[in-house]
């Protein structure tokens, strides 16, 4: 049975999620963990649990969504998976930080793994579907339980809207297209972790 934490990080106000089971192993989702005091509660979070993290996960590669990419990395000996077409936007990040003020931003290591539609992540007992996602980034990737009824969404919905589509790579009938073809074909009761509205004029 897999439980899920979801933290709230960086001044994007962009969602973490922590999900693990009853083998103790977990997967990380986004770290936007940027302060030290971020870092500190998901890092307590993880020990205070007992939980043994195998896996760090983008659903895709804006600016808040990686920047405890690092991080997580080097706390828990992990690799980055991501979508191989959100590359561009990984490599971007940078330039970004510059612009946003992030001044300590440690560079996200590279992927050594590709996620794509069709393959799996499987962590202790638990294995979820990637479900290919694209419009709000190039390579967005969303992670679903088909048992459990839960699907972790990136940025793809907005609480009451959608992703934006006005960044490189984002394209709004593509967009459109993934939430017509994916999103809504799920079952019903399917629930839905999706990213609330932030009170800062800017997101990502
Ligand atoms: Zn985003």
């Amino acid at each position: 049975m897999i439980k899920i934490q979801t933290f709230t990080f960086n001044p994007f106000q962009e969602n973490t999620y922590l999900l693990f089971d009853e083998t103790k192993e977990c997967i990380i989702i986004d770290p936007g963990c940027y302060e030290k005091a971020e870092r500190e509660i998901l890092k307590t979070f993880v020990e205070v649990n007992e939980l043994k993290p195998v896996k760090l996960i983008n659903t895709h590669c804006h600016i808040d969504h990686v920047l405890g990419n690092r991080f997580v990395a080097n706390t828990w000996g992990l690799n980055l998976e991501i979508h191989e077409l959100d590359l561009p936007l990984l490599h971007s990040v940078k330039d970004y930080c510059t612009a946003y003020g992030f001044d300590n931003y440690d560079d996200s290591p590279e992927p050594s793994t590709f996620l794509e539609e069709g393959k799996k992540v499987h962590f202790g007992n638990s294995t979820l579907d990637i479900l290919f996602t694209p419009g709000h980034a190039p390579g967005h990737i969303i992670l679903h339980s088909p048992e459990q009824k839960f699907v972790i969404a990136g940025d793809v919905l907005f609480q009451m809207s959608i992703g934006r589509t006005d960044l490189p790579g984002g394209d709004h009938d593509t967009l459109i297209n993934s939430i017509k073809t994916v999103l809504l074909p799920l079952t019903e009761e399917t629930q839905v972790f999706l990213r609330t509205r932030t009170k800062y004029q800017y997101w990502f």
